[in-house]
């Protein structure tokens, strides 16, 4: 069967249980999600930006899409089989936003070309691309969830590790889980301290999983070298207490690591780190290296 293709029209701007779905899947399907930028592809070059955007439109997710099967304590497993990025971004930063908001007035906007895996700033330094996924998540049980917004859900997590070869697992909340994502970044630092990464439209491939066997109450990212919890809160310290704690009991239910032996391996080896600090919920991640743990305990997930 050729792998099916979901074109950019079809976006959400909230995770809903109440959306209708653009596509249903079975699980173990390959997809391709064609995805618009954060500004919704409003804003090309400089004189779109002066001409000023639809703020209402912005921050979409393709989708969503309905996993046949998949129900309400089951948890998605989406592996990103790659990432292709357009060979062009867009920054911006403003007055409130981001870390340095309070020290900035009008908005700015920067244009850059990607191309042979660089991204090129107008009349200034290039960089390797590292392309990553912002928004990926599921329908929360409840209130409908912004897609410019982090949560138990997934969402808008903007985190540097969800990138190409590896998963994420989504706890599944809605019969469906009603999948959706969007918001490239060719490349992003940790923190996201401007409220921008280089902001790209692009096409996903997404092997989308299911798995029946764990339970999660947030997302967890696993790659060829780590498992890492992720947590969204007000502050950053109440989402890296949970992330910490997340990565506590699954080492302590899925490996039998006794608590105070998991605490103590994961402060001599694991990583506690910030994925975003700028959107309306912070993210945090906690990082254990599979190289420790794995030879000894087997897989965490
Ligand atoms: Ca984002
Ligand atoms: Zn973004």
């Amino acid at each position: 069967m050729a792998t099916p293709t979901i074109s950019k029209d079809k976006r959400v701007l909230s995770m809903s249980r109440g959306a209708a779905p653009v596509a249903r899947i079975q699980p173990g399907t390959t997809i391709h999600l064609q995805t618009a930028d954060c500004f919704a592809d409003q804003v090309q070059g400089p004189d779109d930006a002066d001409r000023g955007l639809d703020w209402d439109s912005v921050n979409p997710a393709t989708g969503p899409i309905y996993v046949e099967g998949a129900k309400p304590g089951d948890v998605l497993a989406v592996y990103i089989e790659h990432i292709e990025v357009a060979d062009h971004g867009v920054m911006c930063t403003g007055g409130g936003w981001g870390v340095l908001g309070d020290r900035i007035d009008k908005l700015s906007w920067r244009f850059l070309t990607v191309w042979d895996r660089e991204a090129q700033w107008e009349g200034g330094p290039s960089f390797p691309i590292q392309p990553m996924i912002g928004v990926i998540g599921v329908a929360p049980a409840g209130e409908d969830v912004p897609c410019g917004s982090p949560g138990h859900h997934g969402g808008n997590m903007d985190t540097r590790l969800i990138a190409e070869g590896a998963t994420i697992y989504l706890p599944v909340a809605v019969p469906g889980a009603l999948l959706a994502a969007g918001d490239l970044h060719a490349a992003m630092g940790d923190g996201e301290v401007a409220v921008t990464g280089v902001e790209v439209a692009g096409t996903l491939t997404l092997e989308v999983g299911l798995r029946t066997d764990i339970a999660l109450t947030d997302p967890v990212l696993e790659n060829d070298d780590l498992v890492a919890t992720i947590a969204s809160a007000e502050t950053l310290d109440e989402a890296a207490r949970m992330a910490t704690n997340a990565m506590a009991d699954l080492l302590n239910t899925r490996l039998g690591i006794q608590l105070a032996d998991a605490v103590m391996l994961m402060s001599a080896v694991g990583n506690t780190q910030i994925c975003q600090m700028v959107d309306p919920l912070r993210t945090v991640r906690f990082e254990m290296p599979k190289s420790v743990y794995e030879p000894t305990y087997g897989r965490l997930i």
